[in-house]
């Protein structure tokens, strides 16, 4: 037999754009970072996810073609449900075709064919497509990945991000905010000093950033966005404004047809992308025999959007704000995202910023080409650079009367750790509830809740008198650990921050055992050879059984049972289902259970008269 050692490779690490719309994989080719494509010959791998008509499970450009045919049986911009609640996303739901399982309560589930699948289980199929691409070009297994995530993301999105990666057979060994990537893809840790926007008009989403460059460090000084703004917002008016035409032109509506719909998104899309390269293209949509066309000129097409491309620029200014520089002092400006191919959105930032952009990379691919750059930190290949990312939102824990006690502040670069002391509010006071909320606002009730747990034990004393020290401390994925401690006794309870929409442990687990490659037939195999181990034993000890004295005592009857027990399982044995083994086996043992007994009681009376009975 032959077997492939990968031993004494290097451990593969890549990086992954993990994105709304499209996802790619990349690594570091000695000095370079560069993106794998697939074996179509594609590197952006569409994030959609199909159920074929044989019930196969396709992804990226395979499934875009399922996603007209049968939109029903596709899934899209799932990265928009990372993390998040039912009531959170049941407003944006109402524009995608697919739909969340009933009774789904606070964990999401959307229904692809008969099945219900999380997000993060959604995603795992798109980045086990990547790994997927990744080992078939460098020839070797792929085990550990850096995923961005868009700087926004608050706790239970990373937290859902990580989860995808270890669903996908991946240990995720750094979540790096989608900016800080691109920083680094333009190698701007080569600078000596200076400030950095970065910002990315994606299909679903808005970040810009203000890095400050120090020493070859990049530092995050702030962060903002909108997790709600991108090219979809302007394929999604393209086509509500061709529907209306539509209806107009051939007095029929098509907008209840998902196959309709699905197809016009396709035709917008194509003309949108082609408009930021020719002055005028031709929108064409064929359906039934019918045809619409219409001449859009890049003028028109500028005023149609104009509106979505101005809604960027309110989030910048008040990430200069927040940074604490001018437009004047930013010395580059890099446009990460497909959408910023678009040239009003690369006017508008020119105008704002008062700096040309950087546009050498390819916008859709600069994240990935940074994350690939990390993955090399990580893995050693390249030399050690310093990353400072910020905490997107403000953390804190809720203080009597429902007031938001602020630990660690939007913004505050991370890894970071803070803690405060609080006390109690009622006499001889022995529990506290720790309640940690995640937000910008006042009162707890308006911020999102991330845990709730009791410091118990606490010695009864006077209110105001007893000493708690709450600790946080986040790491760098920006996932946070809350410790809370009683100064007097050293009582002490430490939670790591589960989001309240995301996914259990014990769910994940089961997930995973459910979902990585193979594990079904894995999982077959193992119960297979455990339940053989255990009928071999259990036949092994009967066999032994029936030649002891033991044996004599039983009824004719009962001895027919077993020996019947017996013969059947040995032609079970080799039947390739644990249930039925197991099933067996536990009839055999039920049979033997008074030769046992009656075994044990020979036994016992052969000690008590001192002779010894095999
Ligand atoms: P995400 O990070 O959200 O996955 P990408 O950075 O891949 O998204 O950007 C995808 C968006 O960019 C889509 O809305 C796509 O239509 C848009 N896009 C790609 N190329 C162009 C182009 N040439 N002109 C305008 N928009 C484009
Ligand atoms: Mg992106």
């Amino acid at each position: 037999m032959f077997q492939i050692e990968f031993d004494n490779q290097p451990d593969r690490v890549v990086g992954i754009d993990l994105g709304t719309t499209n996802s790619l994989v990349a690594w570091m080719n000695l000095t370079q970072p560069e993106v794998i494509s697939g074996q179509d010959g594609e590197k952006l791998v569409p994030s959609i996810v199909s159920l074929s008509e044989r019930d196969e499970l396709i992804v990226g450009n395979a499934a875009r073609q399922e996603l007209i045919d049968h939109p029903e049986r596709s899934i899209y911009s799932v990265k928009r449900l990372m993390g998040r609640g039912v009531e959170d996303v049941r407003e944006e739901l109402k524009l995608f075709p697919f739909r969340i399982a009933e009774g789904s309560e606070s964990v999401i589930r959307v229904e692809l064919g008969d099945r219900t699948f999380t997000p993060p289980e959604i995603s795992a199929f798109i980045l086990r497509q990547l790994k997927k691409n990744a080992e078939a070009a460098l020839d070797g297994p792929v085990t550990k990945a850096v995923i961005t995530v868009p700087a926004y993301f608050n706790d239970a999105q990373r937290q859902a991000t990580r989860d995808a990666g270890r669903l996908a057979g991946l240990e995720v060994l750094r979540l790096v905010n989608e900016p800080t990537a691109a920083a680094l893809a333009y190698g701007l840790d080569k600078r000596k000093e200076g400030i950095v926007a970065v910002y990315d008009l994606g299909g679903g989403t808005f970040d810009i950033s203000i890095l400050k460059l120090q020493e070859g460090i990049f530092e995050v000084l702030a962060t903002n966005g909108d997790t709600h703004l991108g090219g979809d917002d302007i394929d999604n008016r393209l086509i509500h404004i061709a529907l209306e035409d539509i209806q107009s032109e051939w007095g029929e509506s098509v907008a209840q047809s998902g196959e309709a719909v699905q197809t016009l998104r396709q035709a917008v899309i194509r003309a949108k992308e082609a408009l930021s390269f020719t002055p005028s293209v031709n929108l064409e949509f064929l359906w039934n025999g019918k045809a619409y066309r219409r001449t859009i000129t890049r003028e028109v097409f500028d005023g149609l959007i104009k509106d979505i491309v101005d809604s960027t620029l309110g989030p910048c200014r008040d990430c200069m704000r927040d940074a604490g520089v001018t437009p004047e002092q930013i010395d580059e400006v890099v446009l990460v995202g497909g959408s910023t191919r678009i040239p009003l959105v690369r006017s508008a930032v020119e105008v704002l910023f008062r700096a040309r952009p950087h546009t050498e990379l390819n916008p859709d691919e600069v994240v990935a080409l940074g994350a690939a750059v990390q993955a090399g930190i990580l893995a050693g290949t390249v030399e050690n650079q310093l990353l400072l990312d910020v905490t997107p939102l403000s953390l804190g824990i809720e203080m009597y009367g429902g007031v938001v006690s602020k630990i660690i502040h939007r913004n505050s670069t991370i890894p970071a750790s803070a803690s405060e002391t609080f006390t109690t509010g009622v006499d001889r006071q022995t529990n506290v509830l720790i309640h940690v909320v995640q937000g910008e606002r006042e009162l707890a009730k308006d911020c999102r809740s991330l845990a709730r747990f009791d410091l118990k034990g606490i010695d009864p004393m006077p209110a105001g008198f007893a000493r708690i020290e709450v600790r946080f401390l986040i790491d760098a994925n920006g996932i946070l650990a809350v410790t809370a401690r009683d100064a007097r006794t050293g009582k002490e309870q430490t939670v790591e921050v589960k989001p309240s929409y995301g996914l259990t442990d014990e769910q994940v687990e089961a997930m995973i055992e459910a979902s990585i490659d193979h594990a079904e037939a894995d999982y077959q195999a193992a119960q297979l050879s455990g339940i053989r181990i255990e009928a071999d034993g259990i036949m092994a000890a009967t066999e032994k059984a029936m030649r002891h004295a033991a044996w004599l005592t039983l009824t004719d009857e009962d001895r027919a049972q077993i020996t019947a027990a017996m013969n059947r399982l040995k032609v079970i044995y080799c039947v390739n289902d644990h249930h039925l083994i197991h099933a067996q086996v536990d009839v055999l043992n039920q049979a033997t259970h008074k030769l046992a007994e009656n075994m044990m009681n020979t036994a016992v009376q052969g000690a008590l008269k001192g002779t010894k009975v095999e």
